[in-house]
């Protein structure tokens, strides 16, 4: 089918679980994901990065995901991870993302929320789906390293949601981009006070290297969308360095083959621990949200 808003695939859905979300660089990793969501029959939300669409291309991996959405009967959306200005949005929902995540973290509330409704307002013109951030996510973000580390307070998060009408909310709860230095410490808490006033879908950043307890926990809680980067890279990378240590080949197959496969056991099991896996298939067009919402 053709690639969905986010808002659709949220709305289509009456039980809640959380929607694995991957970034992809590449053909085998949007592959890898697709085999993996084939397998586990699961409802998918691939991404492309802000800074990565420097190396990759917007046009190009827009024309892979947007493949990848029609070859399926699976739920696929396609979506901008962390923009941080106008001019790249405006190119992705050109180039045909369904979704984009406006970035504002780093600006003053009052500024965050100008931008934001901004790009709420070019994006729901063009039937496409907004995600907003308030709080900052530590860590490294693409080429970015986020140092600040500001949690979300739940007051504010209502208010961001109704001044901003973004889609989704990026929640800052003590995640981090990347491995975590220490273990994780997320502030269940607060996602639940949270998750009390805002009735947009919640997100999860930085979703790589939290134990599996805490991940369950904090879709229990709330998280809808839940964002993996790290872990997937590491999968590919130590997939490709131990074939290539292996195999005098240079046929693709048997080198970017393994970094594939590895992509598509890793998304699987990821889908399976945030409950989306068997979920593929119960996804609805919500009567009237087609014209509505998109
Ligand atoms: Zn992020």
């Amino acid at each position: 089918m053709a690639l969905l808003s986010l808002k659709e695939l949220y709305n289509g859905y009456d039980t809640h679980f959380a929607v694995a979300a991957f970034n992809v660089h590449n053909l085998e990793y949007a592959q890898g994901v697709m085999m993996a969501a084939e397998a586990e029959n699961a409802p998918v939300i691939l991404m492309v990065g802000a800074g990565m669409s420097k190396y990759c291309g917007l046009g190009w991996m827009a024309a892979v995901c947007k493949y990848a959405a029609e070859d399926t009967h699976l739920p696929v959306v396609l979506h901008l991870d962390h923009a941080k200005d106008l001019e790249l949005i405006v190119r992705a929902i050109q180039a045909g993302f369904t979704s984009v995540m406006f970035d504002g973290s780093h600006l003053p509330y009052e500024e965050n929320v100008a931008q934001t409704r901004r790009v709420v307002e070019i994006a729901h013109a063009a039937a496409v789906s907004v995600e907003g951030e308030l709080g900052a996510i530590a860590g490294v973000e693409d080429d970015l390293q986020v140092s600040k580390d500001l949690l979300t307070d739940p007051a504010q998060a209502e208010a961001f949601v109704r001044e901003t009408g973004v889609d989704a909310l990026a929640v800052s709860i003590g995640n981090r981009h990347g491995l975590y230095q220490q273990p994780a410490d997320l502030d269940f808490q607060r996602l639940a006070a949270i998750k009390g006033r805002v009735e947009v879908p919640l997100v999860l950043h930085g979703g790589s290297d939290i134990p599996d307890a805490h991940v369950r926990r904090a879709v229990a809680l709330g998280i809808w969308k839940y964002n993996v980067a790290t872990d997937l890279k590491i999968a590919f990378t130590n997939a490709l360095r131990a074939r290539l240590g292996e195999t005098d080949s240079c046929e693709p197959p048997a080198t970017l083959g393994a970094a594939r496969e590895a992509v598509k056991e890793l998304a699987r099991k990821k889908m399976q621990l945030l409950g989306c896996s068997g979920q593929g298939g119960r996804w609805k067009a919500p009567a009237q949200n087609r014209e509505v919402l998109r």
